[in-house]
């Protein structure tokens, strides 16, 4: 058996300290990599291209290592003074990879990079010998299915996002769409394993990109100890909001996918008196980037709607004050044109606060329709405004949802459930590499008989 403190000794000049002193106390800990190619799971989330996919790589990444591995969550690095290893829990950290130049490229400009994110990568690979890799987006898949080309690792990859989606309502495909595509489809025919966060995800891949390769329904989750129910009235207090006010919420980025425009619009012909109603939108931008220019685009249609003195833009909120701005809304709108899961509806469900949404990808698993809230066609501005009005307009009925809504979350989506399928998972996929291993050996890196399944993680799961 390898152990990493035996490993320790023979680390090469190019990896920085503080890796090798993480090491120090984790000998009987299997080493597995996230990949995580854009969303830096040590970023502040809510801005240009720092959404779901970071939460979920840092909130699995630690769940993980509290279940027993020793979690390397790989990034790319986009500013130069940040950090190269960040530190999140004894176990789990994050470590920016230099691939391009320090700085943020939108995402249809990245693959460039991939290849020098795939080498920097491999210092560490040939270092650590990680026996799994669970990428994350097509562009990481990529660097997963380059890194086995030369290295014996079983492969995980959640999507996040499908091209072949996402293309269908893009009316200028980016020059990148074909690869894309293929790599989209490669990845799912070779993967050990693909986790699909949502029964509609698995039906999307098997319709639009392949009908082979291994499929396994493992949904994203929530933090359900910091999103509860708190009284609303504290809530309104806290952030200084009125409590007769009816509040109407956005929670995520701007960017023209999440249909803000469409909310705005809907909050104009609510049939509940507007002198009664505020929008809430939370969500950073930043003025030089994509992000800066569609919130400019939002608070335009807000002016020209007269809605001003009735909208509030929060700004970027961080997750310690998030639950409050759930709590103290009456409905939270998700008005999307396409969501691959949707991290914000069961945040708001588990705060107890009814949801409002595109009836869209994941929204579709996670919100039951007359339950936990209502699902409406993504763009609909009139079906959008009566729904809002429904709920608005009945508090009994929006009591009753309430309670649904977060009794839903607490059964189904919490971080240590769904990191508990996960490591189940990972633990298969690994005892099956030891099986072929045995049975037909490879010369490359990462030698079966050095995995160590962590003991925690299998008596949770068994
Ligand atoms: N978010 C945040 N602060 C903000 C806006 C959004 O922390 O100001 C978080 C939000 O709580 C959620 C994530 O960003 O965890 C958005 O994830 P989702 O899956 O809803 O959308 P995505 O950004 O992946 O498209």
């Amino acid at each position: 058996m390898v152990l990493l403190s035996d490993k320790r000794n023979a680390s090469s000049s190019t990896i920085p300290d503080p890796f090798i002193s993480a090491r120090s106390n984790a000998p009987n800990r299997q080493a597995i990599a996230l990949i995580s190619d854009h969303g830096d799971p040590a970023a502040d989330i809510g801005r240009e291209e720092a959404g779901g996919q970071n939460v979920y790589v840092r909130q699995v990444g630690e769940a993980l290592a509290k279940l027993g591995w020793q979690v390397d969550m790989f990034t790319r690095k986009t500013k130069a003074d940040d950090a190269t290893i960040v530190q999140h829990s004894p176990h789990c950290r994050t470590i920016r990879l230099t691939a391009g130049p320090e700085e943020f490229i939108p995402r249809d400009r990245l693959f460039e990079f991939m290849p020098a994110f795939v080498e920097a990568f491999r210092v560490y690979q040939a270092e650590y010998h990680y026996p799994l890799i669970h990428t994350n987006y097509w562009m990481s898949a990529w660097v997963g299915l380059e890194v086995q080309k030369t290295h014996n690792v079983q492969l995980i990859n959640t999507y996040h996002s499908l091209g072949a989606i996402k293309y269908q309502s893009v009316p200028n495909r980016p020059a990148i769409a074909n690869t894309r595509l293929k790599v989209e489809q490669q990845i799912l025919e070779q993967a050990n394993c693909t986790v699909a966060t949502s029964p509609q995800e698995q039906e999307a891949l098997r319709t639009l990109v392949s009908s082979q390769g291994h499929i396994e329904v493992i949904p994203c989750g929530t933090d359900i100890e910091n999103f509860h129910v708190i009284p609303k009235s504290e809530a309104r207090s806290q952030l200084e909001f009125r409590p007769d006010e009816k509040i109407v919420l956005y929670v995520g980025r701007f960017d023209p996918r999440k249909g803000i425009e469409t909310l705005v619009r809907a909050c104009a012909q609510l049939k509940a008196s507007p002198a009664n109603v505020r929008l809430v939108i939370v969500g950073g931008s930043d003025p030089t980037q994509p992000d800066g220019d569609e919130r400019l685009r939002i608070e335009r249609i807000v002016q020209e709607l007269g809605l001003s003195n009735r909208t509030t833009f929060a700004g970027r909120v961080g997750h310690d004050q998030l639950p409050l701005y759930y709590t103290a809304a009456d409905v939270c709108v998700i008005p999307s044109h396409y969501e691959p899961f949707g991290l914000v509806a069961i945040e708001s469900m588990a705060c107890g606060t009814p949801v409002v949404a595109s009836a869209v990808g994941g929204l579709k698993f996670s919100i039951v329709p007359e339950e936990t809230g209502l699902l409406v066609p993504p763009q609909d501005i009139g079906a959008f405004a009566d729904a809002i009005d429904r709920i608005l307009g009945d508090d009994i009925w929006a009591t009753r949802l309430k309670l649904q809504a977060s009794e839903r979350v607490r059964r189904n989506f919490g971080w240590s459930g769904v990191a508990a399928q996960l490591s189940d998972l990972y633990r298969r996929v690994l005892a099956q590499s030891i099986t072929h291993e045995l049975l037909a050996p490879r010369q490359l890196d990462g030698l079966a008989g050095a995995i160590v399944v962590p003991t925690k993680a299998l008596t949770q799961v068994s």
